[in-house]
């Protein structure tokens, strides 16, 4: 193998320039030539690919968005714009691919592998919703975003004594919504891993108010529904009055953390040595601060579960 390429895929999130400067650089360590796809699947197809130098990657690291741009392509989840994919990477004498993005463009890279070309993916959102690896890259900054905001909007909370419902993404996974929920010492925490009754919602928030507490947090993930739907139901059915907060994309972006460049490094790093051992349809991840890889069709047909015994200890805390 003597040329690779990578591309950035579906929603941005922060740590995705940490980890093409990881492949970029481990690869040109490694003695291949690197190219950058622009766009991800669409570029591809299109033959947006530039050979990456050392110098393409430097001043990155700490910036969050990534430096090749993302898309989302339904044209590309056709046979015959795969089958054009492959042909422009071949046409530059590319035998290699690392995709970063989510669970689909897990399904691309899956697809890609399948047809011949050898591809391994980067768990790239803020989500942490892809199974095979503890965290994925840019959930750390993201949980810490949500953090610093829910803190800001508790300021207010307090001094109005209002109860706020906050809207934090996550798709169809609580983490963010958890474990922010967790750090930010929210009274209520919903998520789409645990079903509840609203009647409990509302009789806790009412616990709290007998006992002095005026206001409230509720951390709600947006897999559940949406923080306007709840505050109506809470209005109509119990009469009770909510502020709304939905913290919306400032969430995918900004400066990675020391955790997600780290991670994003490793990532990438593991990405390259995989493809030059001949290794592909591979998905790589870190589980237990080991980097570690699985067979990608494998890991699509999983679901991430929620790390154990959190949702109980932010029940027990949340008194
Ligand atoms: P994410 O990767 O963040 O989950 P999407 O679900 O939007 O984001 O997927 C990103 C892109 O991956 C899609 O726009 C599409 O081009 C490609 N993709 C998704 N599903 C498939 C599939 N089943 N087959 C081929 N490509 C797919």
């Amino acid at each position: 193998m003597k040329k690779i390429a990578v591309l950035t895929s579906g929603g941005d999130s922060p740590g995705m320039n940490a980890a093409i400067r990881a492949v970029v650089r481990k690869g040109i360590h490694e003695g291949l030539d690197v190219y950058g796809v622009y766009n991800g699947y669409a570029g591809l197809m299109d033959g947006k690919i530039k050979k990456l130098e050392l110098g393409s990657v430097g001043d990155i690291i700490h910036r969050g968005g990534t430096i090749l741009y993302t898309a989302r392509s339904e044209e590309f989840k056709k046979d015959k714009s795969q089958h054009e994919a492959i042909r422009q990477l071949k046409d530059l004498g590319i035998d290699g691919l690392v995709v970063i993005g989510g669970d689909g463009s897990y399904r691309g890279a899956a697809k890609l592998t399948e047809k011949g070309f050898p591809c391994v993916g980067l768990p790239g959102t803020i989500d942490n919703d892809i199974p095979g690896t503890d965290y994925t890259i840019g959930y750390d900054t993201a949980l810490n975003t949500v953090v610093e905001n829910i803190d800001k909007i508790r300021d207010t909370a307090t001094s109005h004594d209002r109860t706020f419902i906050i809207e934090v993404m996550g798709r169809h996974a609580g983490d963010i919504a958890l474990f922010s929920g967790v750090a930010v010492g929210a009274e209520t925490i919903l998520i789409p891993e645990r079903t509840f009754e609203l009647n409990d919602v509302v009789e806790k928030l009412n616990k709290g108010i007998k006992r002095g507490k005026k206001h409230s947090i509720i951390v709600l993930a947006e897999g559940v529904c949406s923080a306007n739907e709840l505050a109506e139901q809470l209005k109509e059915k119990y009469h009770l009055e909510t502020r709304i907060s939905v913290l919306g994309h400032i969430q995918r972006g900004g400066s990675p953390t020391g955790f997600d460049r780290v991670l994003a490094s490793r990532l990438g790093a593991r990405a390259v040595e995989l493809l030059l051992q001949g290794k592909s349809g591979r998905a790589i991840g870190m589980q237990k601060q080991e980097i570690v890889d699985h067979d990608i069709i494998e890991i699509l047909k999983q679901k991430d579960p929620l790390p154990e015994g959190v949702y109980s200890l932010s029940q027990q805390l949340s008194i």
